[in-house]
């Protein structure tokens, strides 16, 4: 596996909290981070249709432009009384007919369809978040790392303290939704979770343990 062995890289995105939360993790390790977004980068078209093939868009677009290493990551939840889905479309299932999102809508669109399907008992709701960090290099090689969480999913939605789907997703072996969590446990979890909890963190712990040079 490539290492990185540059000080500076690029984290591919524009969302100021993915950008922060990536930051906040190199740069105690002695790593530098720009944005995308503060190099006035175009969003690139998320085209893929796995969670690798677009955290892989996001980082190559970054490094070419840049000529430096660049991380990015994507995530979603995957259900599977619904064959995986929404999968990478997690976000766009959020959209609404005026572009902005609405996350009640979209868990209730998944509510619906598990509805339909029957799914009640909680072993006919299982579901996954899944997150993918890619760092790419100018000439184009990346290492991809996946983190993953399984939970089930409840209903009505709990807790008020999350984002995006986390009031309806109740990991393994815990009682609370992610929504009922605060970040710190949603992030390194209880004793039973070695450190990493949440999808993002399991991505990272990778990315620090297997894609930083020491
Ligand atoms: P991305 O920005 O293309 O990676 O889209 C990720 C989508 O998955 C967004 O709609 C998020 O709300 C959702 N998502 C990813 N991670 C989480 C999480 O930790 N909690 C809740 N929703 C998440």
């Amino acid at each position: 596996m490539r290492t990185l062995d540059t000080k500076t890289i690029v984290v591919a995105s524009h969302n100021a909290g993915k950008i922060a939360e990536i930051a906040d993790l190199i740069v105690p390790l002695g790593f530098s981070a720009k944005s995308a977004a503060e190099l006035n980068f175009d969003v690139p078209e998320e085209t893929g249709t796995t969670f690798e093939e677009n955290a892989a868009i996001k980082a190559l677009a970054s490094a070419c432009k840049s000529g430096l290493p660049a991380l990015a990551d994507d995530s979603g939840i995957a259900v599977d009384a619904l064959d995986g889905a929404p999968g990478v479309y997690t976000a766009d299932w959020a959209e609404t007919a005026d572009g902005s999102r609405d996350f009640a809508m979209a868990m209730e669109k998944v509510e619906n369809l598990l509805a339909e399907k029957g799914a009640t008992a909680p072993e006919q709701r299982t579901a996954r978040f899944v997150c993918v960090l890619c760092l790419a290099w100018p000439d184009g090689h990346t290492e991809t790392f996946r983190g993953e969480v399984e939970g089930t999913l409840v209903w009505p939605p709990r807790g008020d303290k999350g984002h995006g789907y986390d009031p309806v997703f109740k990991p393994a072996g815990h009682d609370r939704t992610f929504g009922e969590m605060e970040t710190d446990e949603k992030t390194h979890g209880g004793p039973q979770d070695g450190g990493a909890l949440s999808h993002r963190a399991r991505a990272f712990r990778l990315f620090v343990e297997k894609g930083l040079a020491r």
